[in-house]
């Protein structure tokens, strides 16, 4: 167990850790042994209100310190979440289930979105021109919008939160953060190292809660902007009230990816690929591959090498167990959603070829991984996103057919193609309709320079997390004209 165990989850607001009690509240599982581990106080406007006080207060000067000064902060937090790897991923794992390597990789992929922001100096430069007109120079700065908010979900208890309160506070915004109420206790700890890294306080609150603080921080007028990852049905409503509410949106949705596999396909490193892509973190991932597509005769040696490398598969509580490959999903609903849903394909003709429901019996909330042949683009599994351990095979007949048949989907975050061929790497990466493309990239999910680029029904807004797509969304850019004749000079004044 993580160093630090809470009765309820702590808020953090002006600086100060809060135990608040609330006579609602929701259960935080270790779901790898389906036990109560804290509960998660529903924070209402009362504290909202407060927090939007602190960081209204805490704006003035943190927007106004330099950027340098600001960089030296986001430093210290850096050396801090190194120092602290092993504890966060520990807490990460007991939360969400996860195996340690992969909570390493989850505050890992946050971790570089905090180097990213140390740049902050550099990323936030504007532009000049001179002489732009005769005697005039134009130059654009950009400044902080204000308080933004960040609202996250269960997957990536480190990363998604440091999508966005690192980078939004290195730009000079304060922020309120509220973390999914599944897995509240990582940000806890992320944001008592950046409280130790010397953050003044109000310029990062922490608050817990679900759609009332939600819906708040959507509506609050002294809020500027909103960042969310989640589900697209809570996130098209965030978008949609937020943007109405006046304030700037950006808001991550669900997905459903291909991973598609041509017979020219390299098959050991393809294999491993598939396998980490669509059961690492029990393939509850916006980017797991939920859509295995062999194309043309691959199909039937797909199927069997898959199947064979799931029955391989060390499947079990990952702190008990150091070999775990993958953990349980994380809660007893959605245990029970995800073996509805495998009945279902089942019933709608799919092959069903490895059964994770064996596991339904053991302690915890374990499924395990689940394989189906025989799934057509018309049936419901093609485009509804499962969020567990569950791959679909489909069997298009060429690589024309296969992107016809993956450009149906409504979602469009990630899919890759399998080839050592560069014509058909070509034709994919053109005519694929998705925001993050794989050519023999199992996860095509960038590094924190680049934007995180879902599209159609998997984001809501104009500007990206991460890259410089995130510092255009914490920032707006004011353009400044100014007049300086060489005659002023000799001038007196009035
Ligand atoms: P979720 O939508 O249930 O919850 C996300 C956040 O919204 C949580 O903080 C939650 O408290 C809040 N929320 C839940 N219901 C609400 C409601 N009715 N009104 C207002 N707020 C509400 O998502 P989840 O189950 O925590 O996470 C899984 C989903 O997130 C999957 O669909 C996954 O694809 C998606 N996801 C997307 C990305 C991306 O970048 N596109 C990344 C990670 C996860």
């Amino acid at each position: 167990m993580p160093s630090e165990s809470y009765e309820i989850v702590p808020s953090f607001i002006n600086g100060e850790w809060l135990s608040i009690k609330k006579d609602r509240c929701t259960n935080v599982y270790n779901p790898a042994k389906g036990e109560i581990i804290s509960k998660t106080p529903m924070c209402g406007n009362k504290e909202l209100n407060k927090a939007v006080e602190a960081a209204e207060k805490a704006f003035v000067s943190w927007s106004s310190l330099p950027s340098n000064n600001r960089a030296q902060i986001l430093f210290n937090f850096r050396s801090l979440i190194k120092e602290n790897l092993e504890e966060i991923a520990k807490i990460i794992s007991t939360e969400n289930g996860k195996t340690l390597a992969e909570a390493k990789g989850d505050i890992q992929r946050g971790f570089e979105v905090v180097e990213f922001a140390c740049g902050i100096s550099q990323l936030s430069k504007g532009e000049s021109l001179a002489e732009v007109a005769p005697n005039i120079d134009a130059t654009t700065i950009r400044e902080p919008l204000g308080i933004c908010a960040g609202i996250s979900p269960f997957n990536f208890p480190a990363m998604v939160p440091m999508w966005m309160f690192p980078l939004a506070i290195a730009c000079g915004n304060t922020f309120i953060l509220k973390p999914s109420e599944k897995v509240p206790l990582t940000a806890v700890k992320l944001v008592k190292l950046f409280e130790k890294a010397g953050l003044p306080k109000g310029v990062l609150n922490l608050i817990h809660g679900g759609k009332e603080i939600v819906d708040g921080l959507c509506t609050h007028p002294k809020i500027s902007a909103v960042s969310f990852v989640g589900s697209s049905i809570v996130g098209h409503h965030v978008y949609s009230l937020a943007s109405r509410n006046g304030k700037r949106v950006q808001a991550g949705g669900a997905a459903k990816n291909a991973l598609l596999v041509m017979r020219d396909a390299e098959p050991d490193s393809t294999l491993r690929a598939i396998m980490s892509s669509s059961f690492g973190c029990a393939g509850q991932r916006c980017m797991a591959g939920s859509l295995l597509v062999g194309v043309g005769d691959v199909k039937e040696s797909l199927k069997e090498k898959v199947s064979g490398a799931i029955d391989k598969l060390v499947v079990g509580d990952p702190i008990k167990n150091e070999k775990t490959e993958m953990g349980p999903v994380i809660d007893g609903n959605s245990q029970e959603r995800i073996s509805k849903i495998i009945e279902k394909i089942e019933k709608n003709g799919a092959s069903l070829i490895n059964d994770g429901r064996k596991l339904i019996d053991n302690e915890g909330y374990f499924i395990g991984p689940t394989l189906f042949d025989n799934v057509n683009s018309d049936m419901t599994v093609f485009s509804e996103e499962i969020f567990g351990p569950v791959l679909s095979i489909l069997n298009p007949k060429n690589l024309t057919e296969a992107i016809q048949w993956l450009n149906k989907l409504n979602y469009g975050n990630g899919a890759t193609i399998f080839t050592t061929s560069g014509a058909s790497a070509k034709e994919f990466r053109a005519s694929i309709k998705c925001g993050m493309v794989g050519i023999n990239v199992g996860v095509p999910a960038p590094m924190a320079m680049f934007p995180f680029s879902g599209w159609n029904e998997s984001f809501y807004g104009d500007l990206h997390m991460q890259g410089s797509e995130g510092v255009m969304f914490y920032t707006r850019q004011k353009v400044i004209l100014s007049r300086w004749d060489h005659s002023y000079k000799d001038k007196q004044g009035w």
